[in-house]
């Protein structure tokens, strides 16, 4: 079979007041993240590891932030058409690792929660798709609680 490996890195800044969206989920918080989407960090590290695994580029070269149309979208959207994109037609996700790094609040309540939502986006079972949260132990910018940081593999299989 011919499979193609791929990672993804992506940081956004906290702030107070906005919403907060991992995952596809809402997860309940007093801080939310600085961006021109829904600053869903850990679908944007996703999303840039199926683009690297056909190096396909990033996500920030096929939904600038200069565009309008991105302003506040739904990166379930994004991810949903990254599947999409005519490269993909002969590709299946075999499986997804994500590591989201937060201070607070704390995920392990929405885990679930977002391996169903994530699975269902990429149209996989959820026993494909791992999320896995840390702390960075109060240390950095993640242990300041000035931002998240996620990284996310993905292997794809030639259908
Ligand atoms: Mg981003």
């Amino acid at each position: 079979m011919d499979f193609r490996i791929g990672q993804g890195y992506d940081v956004h800044a906290l702030a107070e007041g906005l919403p907060m969206f991992l995952g596809g989920v809402r997860i309940p918080s007093e801080t939310g993240f600085v961006a021109h989407s829904d600053g869903d960090v850990a679908i944007h590290a996703l999303c840039d590891a199926l683009l690297g695994a056909l190096a396909l580029g990033d996500i920030g070269h096929l939904f600038p932030d200069t565009d309008d149309r991105w302003k506040g979208v739904d990166s379930t959207e994004l991810l949903a058409a990254v599947l999409k994109l005519p490269d993909y037609r002969d590709w299946t996700v075999v499986n997804a690792d994500i590591t989201i790094a937060l201070q607070a609040p704390k995920l392990a309540p929405h885990i679930e929660a977002m391996r169903r939502r994530l699975s269902e986006v990429m149209g996989i079972s959820p026993s494909r798709v791992s999320v896995k949260a840390t702390t960075t132990e109060h240390l950095g910018f993640v242990g300041r609680k000035e931002g998240c940081e996620v990284w996310a593999v993905v292997l794809i299989a030639r259908k």
